[in-house]
């Protein structure tokens, strides 16, 4: 077995877990079986406790974890399948350490950082995998000389230590920036972040160089020189110039794939990124495109709703069509009766993502309402069903006051709620469905046509269920109940009769889009902005 560990050096944000994933597209396209992790120095046993400000997007793994947005990466990059044991937080490792202290499992040994810690870690990095794999890559967050990953660093370097010399590589992300005033590219900054990585007793393989313009052989040697790493093994990594698919394209003309094999003593033929070059072609030479409008609360972070923008990325090109996406914040919609218009006027589809609380819900309301009075394509994600409920129930079924329950608690028709305010439902428990659920798809439907088959499975994570109690008198009206559980007593997916595509699930099909594979909603959705625009 094989270790590479993601280190990042000098600032975050440098796309350490970008790196880290076209990486592993690299190395399994050289035909190696890649699992992926992530380790996080933070308190948080998980992210699925942060705000979208702290953290950006929560990703849902299959199994249900809520994890760092990175895994999402590693995801759409890699065929890796990831589970609850491959984003380890500090939070965790602690938690793990004091229960079994207070077990008594360490038969009254004083409890340290190091072994008690470490060791915890270093089992960990061992069990990652529930398959058989070839290579595991470990990305650790954060940046070389906190506090907080000195224990993950430590954990390494006893790792490295027992594994062997060539099965371990320890790859450093950095930052070489460019000075205006001197025209130059500064190689300090990195030179001082592998200083601290050696100072704990790790050397990098390999630095993975972030850079606006050019690394010139110069620097490349000046920079191995100084940080103790061959030339070869210097890479450049410039910023991409449309998509982050170009990522490992730029990377193999690097020649890291190469390098890290040579390291790994792996002789493998050269990975083919013919099918995935075809994917960035198609990215970055679209032959139309659609402008379409996304209403959410945090539509001015970046990270907020990552996994949204690749999945709408992944349909556009097996759409040849480019995506003009307008940001529409949620809650200036509410500002005046003709906002909906001002804002949403042009587009040629509706998107409302999932969201918690009820900040910007009227405003997502309006804009269900405004999709579906103009007959614009609307594509809803877990809230963007429940709100697009809510309206149905209120303006076309005359029912006033439909809410959902986590907004109004007392409304008079709780069309969402929670399963134990259903009166048809005597179920107890308001705990959050997350992961994989299987679900039914209605034959006939929209659903049915994108989908293919009768039977899917989808990632969940959210509280209130669509309250099958006003289930007859809403389809009475031309609701359409396409998708359910198994048993069906819960709603998966609603479409609108009379309306030429109008989606929404209980669920987050952003989490299972993958380039050239994208998920048939996304891609359906995509389809009917096109349709909706020739019209
Ligand atoms: N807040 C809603 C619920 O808990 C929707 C959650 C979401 O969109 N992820 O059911």
């Amino acid at each position: 077995m094989k270790y590479i560990f993601v280190t990042g050096g000098v600032v975050s944000s440098l796309g350490k877990g970008l790196a880290a994933a076209a990486l592993g597209t690299l190395l399994e396209r050289r035909g190696l079986r890649v699992l992926m992790q992530k380790f996080d120095p933070y308190l948080n046993v998980d992210p699925g406790t942060m705000n979208p400000f702290q953290h950006g997007e929560v990703y849902v793994l299959s199994d249900g974890a809520e994890t760092d947005l990175d895994l999402g990466h590693y995801e759409r990059f890699t065929s890796c399948r990831l589970t609850r044991n491959n984003n380890l937080t500090s939070g965790q490792v602690y938690a793990t350490v004091l229960a079994k202290e207070r077990r008594g499992d360490y038969l009254g040994n004083t409890v340290q950082v190091i072994p008690h810690i470490t060791d915890e870690i270093k089992a960990r990095i061992k069990t990652a995998s529930l398959e058989p794999v070839d290579v595991i890559i470990t990305e650790i967050g954060g940046t070389t000389g906190d506090i907080e990953g000195l224990p993950f660093l430590e954990a390494i370097r006893q790792f490295q230590l027992g594994a062997g010399m060539r099965n371990v590589v320890i790859m450093h992300v950095t930052l070489v920036p460019f000075i205006k005033a001197a025209g130059e590219l500064k190689t300090k900054p990195t030179q001082q972040s592998v200083a601290k990585l050696r100072e704990i007793g790790l050397q990098p393989h390999v630095l993975v160089c972030r850079t606006e313009h050019p690394l010139e052989y110069e620097v490349r040697q000046k920079l191995s020189l100084y940080c103790n790493v061959p030339v070869q093994a210097v890479v450049e990594a410039r910023d991409v110039d449309h998509t982050i698919y170009e990522a490992p394209l730029m990377l193999q003309g690097e020649k890291l794939d190469e390098t890290i094999c040579t390291l790994l003593d792996l002789d493998l033929p050269p990975a083919d990124m013919s099918g995935w070059r075809r994917f960035v072609q198609k990215v970055i030479n679209p032959k139309k495109r659609v402008r379409v409008a996304i209403v959410g609360k945090y539509v001015e972070l970046q990270d907020a709703y990552k996994s949204i923008y690749e999945s709408l990325t992944h349909a556009g090109a097996a759409n040849d069509c480019g995506i003009d996406l307008m940001k529409v914040d949620a809650e200036e919609i509410e500002d005046s009766p003709t906002s909906a218009e001002r804002l949403l006027g042009g587009v040629v589809g509706i998107l409302v993502p999932g969201g918690f609380g009820d900040r910007g819900i009227e405003g997502k309301i309006i804009a269900a309402k405004f999709a579906r009075e103009n007959k614009i394509p609307y594509l809803g994600l877990c809230l963007g069903m429940q709100v697009a409920s809510i309206e149905f129930a209120r303006n076309a079924c005359g029912l006033a006051g439909a809410n959902s329950t986590e907004f109004d608690p007392d409304t008079p028709h709780p069309v969402i709620a929670l399963l134990q305010e259903q009166s048809n439902v005597t179920e107890l428990g308001a705990s959050m469905r997350l992961g994989c659920w299987p679900a039914l798809i209605k034959p006939g439907t929209i659903s049915h046509s994108l989908y293919g088959r009768e039977e899917i499975v989808e990632r969940h994570r959210h509280r209130y269920e669509f309250n099958m109690a006003y289930r007859q008198q809403m389809e009475d009206r031309g609701f359409v109940i396409s998708g359910t559980s198994l048993d069906g007593e819960l709603v998966e997916i609603i479409e609108l009769r009379g309306h030429p595509w109008f989606v929404a699930c209980q669920f987050h099909p952003e989490f299972q889009s993958k380039p050239n594979q994208p998920h048939p909603l996304f891609k359906g959705f995509i389809a009917a902005c096109l349709a909706h625009e020739a019209d």
